[in-house]
C-alpha cells in the first residue's frame, strides 16, 4: 500500500487537526508517515502560550492533540527550527507534501506616535509572558500604575483586560507563569480600560466571553447603558444573531454592574486612538471619540488589534498570510490555520479548515517519491520527540499537584530540553 510522508510544520492546533485530517483519510489504497516539526521543545502552540489561563475548559483539546499523536504514524520533531536550521525546500526534497502551520505570532500595530514607549506592548508578547513562553520571560510589563489601557474590541483584547483586572488570588489555581502571578500580585492596576474604536453593535467579542463577565468575583465591569441602547437603535430590528447576542450580553452587564470593588474594568466605546503620550514612558492615551479627543491617563498600554504570521525563508508572505490559493502555496508546500486564513476563528475552526486542504492534497499527490525524512537534516541531537515531550507533560504536571494547579511550565529551553532529554 502506497505511504506518503507529510511534513508538518508548527505543533499548534491548526498542525495537530492536519494531522487527525491525514489519519481520518487513510484507506486502502494510501497510508500516511506524519512528521510534525516544532521550533519550541514543546507542541501545543497558542493552547500551550495562548489560551487565557483561568480558561483551563478551552485547554483539554491537548487531549485530542495527543490521541493524535499517539497514532503508530505520527512523529513529533521538537526543539527543531525550519528556516535556519533546515530549509522550506529541503523539506520539499524529502516529503510528498509539506504543512505549513505556524500561526501568526506577531502583534499588529497602531502606527501611531508614543507607540513605542516603554510600558506600551503588544498582546503578542504580553500573552505569551504570562503564558510562560520562553522567548518572552523577559518582557517588561510595567503594574506601578493605577489605570491600564487594552486597545481593540476582541477576544485576546478580553482576555488581556481580564487578566489586568482579576483578583490575582484567583489565578493561583491556574498554570499562569510564576513570574507573571507575581507581577500580578504586586500590580497597582485597579482601573483596566477596554476600548473599541467603533461601537458595540461591532464588538469581535464573542458573547459567551461578555456573559463570563459579571461572574468575576472581585471585579467592578462598566458599559454605558446609553452606549448599548444607542447600538441598539443603529442595529436594527433583526441585528445578526451574533449582534444580537453581543449587545444582549453587554446590556446585561450595563443594567446589573456592581461598583463595591477595588478593580474595574471599563468599556469604551467610538474611542480611534491617536496619540499615546509620555516622555521616557506611557503616561496616557489620546483617543478622537464623536465628542472630541479624549485623554485617558495611564501607565500601561496593551494593544490586541490583531496578529501576522511571521516569515520563513522559502515561504511566499502578503498581508500578514501565507500567499496561498485554498491552501495550496506551491508545488508540494500547503498551508493551514491562522498562516493560511489570518487570525480569526476558535480553535476548533481549524478542525474543518485543515480537512479541506488535506481532501485538496491528497488529490494533488500521485505516488510516494520514498526520498527520506527529516532524521536525515538533522544536526542538533537536541530533538524533543513524543516520549520525551511526554516526559516534559508528566514533569510539569507533577510539579503543579503540590500546588493544585494543572501544572508548572517550564520558562526555560534548557530546562524543558533537561526534563525531556535527561
Ligand atoms: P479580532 O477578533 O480580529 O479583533 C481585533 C480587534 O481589533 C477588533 O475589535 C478590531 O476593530 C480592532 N482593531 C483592529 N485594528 C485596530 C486599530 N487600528 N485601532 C483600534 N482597534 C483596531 O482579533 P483577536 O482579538 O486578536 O482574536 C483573534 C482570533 O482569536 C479571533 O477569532 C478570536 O475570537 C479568537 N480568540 C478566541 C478566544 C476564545 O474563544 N476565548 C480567545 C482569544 C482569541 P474593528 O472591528 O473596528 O476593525
Amino acid at each position: 500500500m502506497p505511504l506518503f510522508k507529510v511534513a508538518i510544520v508548527g505543533a499548534g492546533p491548526a498542525g495537530y487537526f492536519a494531522a487527525q485530517a491525514l489519519h481520518n483519510q487513510q484507506n486502502a489504497e494510501r497510508t500516511f508517515a506524519i512528521d510534525m516539526i516544532e521550533r519550541l521543545p514543546t507542541p501545543w502552540g497558542l493552547v500551550r502560550s495562548g489560551v487565557a489561563p483561568d480558561h483551563p475548559k478551552i485547554k483539554t483539546v491537548s487531549k485530542v492533540f495527543e490521541k493524535i499523536a499517539a497514532d503508530p504514524n505520527f512523529r513529533l520533531f521538537a526543539n527543531v527550527e525550519i528556516g535556519s536550521e533546515i530549509s522550506v525546500a529541503q523539506l520539499q526534497e524529502k516529503y510528498d507534501a509539506v504543512v505549513i502551520a505556524t500561526g501568526s505570532s506577531l502583534g499588529k500595530t497602531l502606527g501611531i506616535p508614543g507607540e513605542n514607549l516603554p510600558g506600551s506592548l503588544s498582546a503578542a508578547d504580553f500573552v505569551p509572558w504570562y503564558n510562560s513562553h520562553p522567548d518572552y520571560v523577559d518582557v517588561k510589563v510595567p503594574m506601578d500604575c493605577d489605570t491600564a489601557v487594552v486597545i481593540g474590541a476582541g477576544n485576546v483584547a478580553m482576555d488581556v483586560a481580564r487578566m489586568l483586572a482579576l483578583e490575582p488570588s484567583e489565578l493561583d489555581p491556574t498554570d499562569t507563569a510564576d513570574h507573571a502571578l507575581a507581577t500580578f500580585k504586586t500590580s497597582a492596576v485597579r482601573d483596566v480600560y477596554i476600548s473599541a474604536r467603533r461601537g458595540p453593535e461591532h464588538v469581535a467579542f464573542t458573547s459567551p466571553e461578555l456573559r463570563e463577565l459579571p461572574k468575576l468575583e472581585h471585579t467592578n465591569v462598566v458599559i454605558n447603558k446609553e452606549d448599548i441602547d444607542a447600538a441598539i437603535v443603529r442595529a436594527g430590528a433583526e441585528p445578526e444573531k451574533d449582534v444580537k447576542s453581543n449587545l444582549d450580553a453587554m446590556l446585561l452587564i450595563a443594567e446589573s454592574q456592581k461598583s463595591e470593588h477595588e478593580r474595574t474594568m471599563r468599556f469604551l466605546f467610538q474611542h480611534t486612538p491617536k496619540q499615546i503620550l509620555g516622555i521616557d514612558r506611557v503616561e496616557g492615551v489620546v483617543y478622537s471619540t464623536p465628542n472630541g479627543d479624549v485623554t485617558v491617563k495611564c501607565g500601561l498600554v496593551i494593544t490586541a488589534i490583531g496578529y501576522q504570521a511571521a516569515g520563513i525563508d522559502g515561504v511566499p508572505y502578503k498581508n500578514g498570510k501565507v500567499v496561498n490559493t485554498d491552501g495550496r502555496v506551491k508545488e508540494n508546500l500547503y498551508v493551514v490555520g491562522w498562516a493560511k486564513r489570518g487570525p480569526t476563528g476558535v480553535i476548533g475552526t481549524n478542525k474543518s479548515d485543515a480537512a479541506v486542504v488535506i481532501g485538496l492534497m491528497i488529490t494533488d499527490m500521485k505516488s510516494p517519491k520514498n526520498a527520506g525524512d527529516i532524521a536525515d537534516l538533522l544536526t542538533d541531537q537536541r530533538v524533543v520527540d513524543q516520549s520525551a515531550w511526554q516526559k516534559i507533560n508528566e514533569a510539569e504536571v507533577a510539579a503543579g499537584e503540590p500546588k493544585g494547579k494543572p501544572r508548572v511550565k517550564s520558562t526555560k529551553r534548557d530546562e524543558l530540553l533537561k526534563l525531556g532529554l535527561s
